[in-house]
């Protein structure tokens, strides 16, 4: 009898994964024509400085698929990077981003996520002056978020990649700091303009002192070496105070403000009040 079950347990999770790997392969099929049909879209967070002024809005791609409508990235991104499709996605991404912040009345940042996939790939540099090139935005107002993961994969080789972009005069992130197999030797080894503390050491701040010893060593090491730092995911006005205080130096967060469209907000004074919403 136990056999019996034991057996139909495994033909229950083959099935299972069957399931998956065709839901897999058919979201894989759809994303492959998502772009040309024009069914990614930009939503836009704002970023703001610990004095309260916007400083720039963080680009976060959504796909809008015909049957199974909005779709989050965390859901796509990473079959898009397993399957190959990920450089057409980014591409989009990059030239939509630029184009739009070329578009506001005030000189903002914009940030956008650079996947590992696009990180390795030998002419990240020729693409990202051919979007700063044809949507006319200066370099300095674009900022591409990196994760940690990228740079110890290769360390002489991302070395490269990021010496290419500072070139250009783009500015560089670190994204989800914390997260990934954290080396403090990458802050003093690469040319950072900015850290980002993952949104999982401020969701605990206030309810744990390890979270709060942890951003304050990261907040001392990063500005003992002259980098700022940028908060993500704050939700709550004791996050924000804990942060303010500890001298964190620009906040980002559904309390500052969730990702949102900014279609029928191109003008400064709109650009604002996204920022406060
Ligand atoms: P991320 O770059 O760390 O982006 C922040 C994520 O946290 C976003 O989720 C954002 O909506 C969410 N978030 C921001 N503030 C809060 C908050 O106060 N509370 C909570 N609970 N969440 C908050 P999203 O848009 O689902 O993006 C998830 C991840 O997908 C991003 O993490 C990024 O790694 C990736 N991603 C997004 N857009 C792109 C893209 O255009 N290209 C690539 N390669 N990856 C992208
Ligand atoms: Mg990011
Ligand atoms: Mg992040
Ligand atoms: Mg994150």
């Amino acid at each position: 009898r136990a056999k019996h079950e034991g057996r139909g347990a495994i033909r229950l999770f083959t099935s299972a994964m069957d399931k998956q790997l065709r839901d897999r392969r058919a979201l894989d099929h759809d994303l492959r024509v998502a772009v040309e049909r024009g069914e990614l879209f930009l939503e836009y967070q704002p970023q703001q400085h610990r004095d309260g002024t916007l400083k720039a809005y963080e680009a976060l791609v959504r796909w809008r698929h015909p049957v199974r409508g909005v779709i989050p990235p965390g859901e796509f991104i990473p079959v898009a990077e397993q399957s190959g499709s990920i450089a057409q996605i980014d591409d989009w991404v990059l030239m939509e981003a630029c184009r739009e912040a070329a578009s506001w009345d005030q000189p903002l940042r914009i940030a956008v996520n650079v996947s590992a996939a696009q990180f390795r790939r030998e002419n990240l540099d020729a693409h990202v002056r051919r979007a700063l090139r044809e949507s006319g935005l200066p370099a300095s107002r674009l900022e591409l978020e990196i994760t940690e993961g990228v740079l110890i994969e290769d360390i002489a080789r991302a070395k490269k990649t990021m010496q290419s972009l500072k070139a250009l005069g783009v500015q560089i992130a670190l994204d989800d700091f914390g997260t990934g197999y954290s080396s403090l030797s990458y802050l003093e080894a690469f040319p950072l303009d900015r850290i980002k503390i993952d949104r999982s050491f401020v969701m605990a701040l206030g309810q744990s002192d390890r979270s709060l010893a942890i951003v304050r060593a990261v907040i001392g090491l990063a500005h003992g070496l002259g980098v700022p730092v940028l908060a993500e995911g704050i939700e709550t006005d004791g996050q924000m105070s804990l942060l303010l205080q500890e001298g964190c130096d620009e906040m980002q967060g559904y309390l500052i403000g969730r990702p949102r469209s900014l279609l029928a907000a191109k003008d400064g004074k709109q650009s604002r009040l996204c920022a406060v919403s």
